[in-house]
């Protein structure tokens, strides 16, 4: 960044509420910025110590008039949240109060209403963060699981950000490898050995961030796992989704976008989210409007981690998937208190893409435990691990492969191009590593990740 985006930033102090939906108890009203300390002077009489609580009246600046009583908090840059100069008011939690506290706020010059993600923007400019830390915060904010609370503090602790610390080490080994064989490309042998030293610690980076790629465990943590829920009309695809959500009160939320054909609702696996979607019921298509949701449904169970093919196991048909998906298919007998026939016989009834049968009623809820408890381990089975460092948003993943991109052009020309053009692909694959982590070529990706936060984070 230059410096001139510094010095416009640094110019205004902002201030806004950081605390959640009043009324409540209390509200934090967060100050930042040169102009923070004269805030505190001009509502509170006094500054704090530093970093200590002092109990202070508040006063509006121009009438005089007392708007509250609350704690004050003074955290002097360069060591504060921000990097710049800090204040913190925690005041009652009232609309009105709030109100009166921010109006007095920004009658001192200066002040301005901060803008989402204005606080965390700052402390990246500071360098108190990196990128991948920035958007670790804005998942710890967001988190509704307990794997997604996890992976999103081990990002905003950095973890990521050291490990691409690491790629880009192991870039700049063989970048000075090659750029020395330009330094010394008068002696015959130094280049030519350089360029071989250097190869090895290419290819292992490449590995390394294909491998990094092919992980999808913690995209599976962040979004969650796709489970569909299909099969024929009446089989009971709709009870078995009601039954299941039910079930997984935690984080039931009827997510927008949701079509007529297509429903969905967000649980709480063991700590795991997964998406349940109910397909429209797939038969041969009668009318074009029955048509279109079976293609969208079709769709769906195509991307889907893990199809459940309901059956109605009271009714004679035999039961046959009729999807084409390369997803894991368990079927799911429903309706057994109508029928009488064991589990054990369940396989017999021939559906060899089903790896997993169960006997179910979503009418009386027999069966269902134990595949919830099943569903549990298939989600947890494939997030395990995915809380650490991984490459979790579209973002990082398009760096890494325009990464990859540069070092397979420079492995496949390795013996044939100079030293110079060696040098340059290496050095925009070292670039797009840099970007994962914000320290360059990023002007245009600030917006994207810092709109993600709230207002006063
Ligand atoms: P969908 O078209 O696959 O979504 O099926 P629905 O969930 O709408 O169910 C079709 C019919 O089967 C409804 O009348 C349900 O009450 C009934 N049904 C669903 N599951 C069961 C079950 O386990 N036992 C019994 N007896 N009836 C069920």
């Amino acid at each position: 960044m230059d410096g001139q985006e510094k010095s416009i930033i640094a110019n205004d102090t902002i201030a806004a509420v950081s605390s959640g939906t009043m009324a409540a108890a209390i509200a934090v009203i967060r100050v930042s910025g040169p102009r923070a300390g004269e805030a505190v002077r001009a509502l509170a009489g006094r500054l704090p110590e530093p970093r200590r609580a002092l109990l202070a009246r508040l006063r509006h600046p121009l009438s005089g008039e007392r708007l509250d009583e609350g704690l004050v908090l003074w955290f002097p840059g360069p060591a504060s949240a921000t990097g710049e100069d800090m204040a913190e008011f925690q005041v009652h939690g009232g609309r009105a109060v709030v109100a009166a506290v921010l109006d007095a706020l920004f009658s001192v010059p200066g002040i301005v209403a901060a803008e989402r993600g204005d606080f965390s923007r700052r402390a990246w400019l500071n360098g108190k963060m990196d990128l991948t830390e920035a958007e670790g915060l804005a998942d710890l904010i967001a988190a509704e699981t307990e794997g997604q609370r996890r992976q999103a503090l081990a990002h905003a602790f950095g973890h990521l950000g050291r490990q691409v610390d690491i790629w880009r080490g192991r870039l700049i080994r063989a970048m000075a490898l090659v750029e020395a064989g330009i330094d010394f490309s008068d002696e015959d042998d130094v280049p030519a050995e350089a360029r071989a030293l250097a190869r090895p610690e290419v290819e292992m980076l490449l590995a390394e961030l294909e491998a990094a790629l092919a992980d999808r465990r913690g995209a599976m943590v962040r979004e969650g796992a796709t489970i569909a829920i299909a099969g024929r009309p009446n089989a009971g695809k709709s009870s078995l989704m009601n039954a299941l959500a039910l079930r997984e009160v935690a984080i039931v939320s009827d997510e927008p976008g949701t079509t007529r054909d297509v429903l969905e609702v967000a649980l709480d696996l063991g700590g795991y989210k997964a998406t349940l979607i109910d397909t429209a019921g797939l038969r041969e298509a009668e009318g074009k409007v029955e048509a279109e949701g079976i293609r969208r449904a079709q769709r769906r169970i195509g991307e889907a981690d893990l199809v459940l093919w309901v059956h109605d196991f009271s009714g004679p048909e035999a039961p046959e998937i009729a999807v084409d998906s390369d997803a894991e298919f368990w079927l799911l007998a429903n309706k057994a208190d109508l029928a009488a026939v064991p589990t054990a016989a369940l396989p017999a009834l021939g559906l060899p893409r089903a790896s997993r049968h169960f006997l179910v009623s979503a009418a009386n809820g027999a069966g269902l435990d134990e595949l919830t408890a099943a569903l549990e381990q298939f989600v947890a089975a494939r997030a395990r691990g995915g809380e650490h460092p991984a490459l979790i948003r579209a973002r990082q993943r398009e760096a890494v492969a325009l990464a990859n991109g540069h070092l397979r052009a420079a492995l496949a020309a390795w013996d044939e191009i100079s030293e110079e053009l060696l040098a340059e692909e290496l050095r925009l694959a070292g670039r797009a590593l840099s970007s994962i982590a914000g320290r360059i070529g990023v002007e245009d990706l600030l917006d994207v990740v810092f709109r993600e936060f709230c207002i006063g984070k």
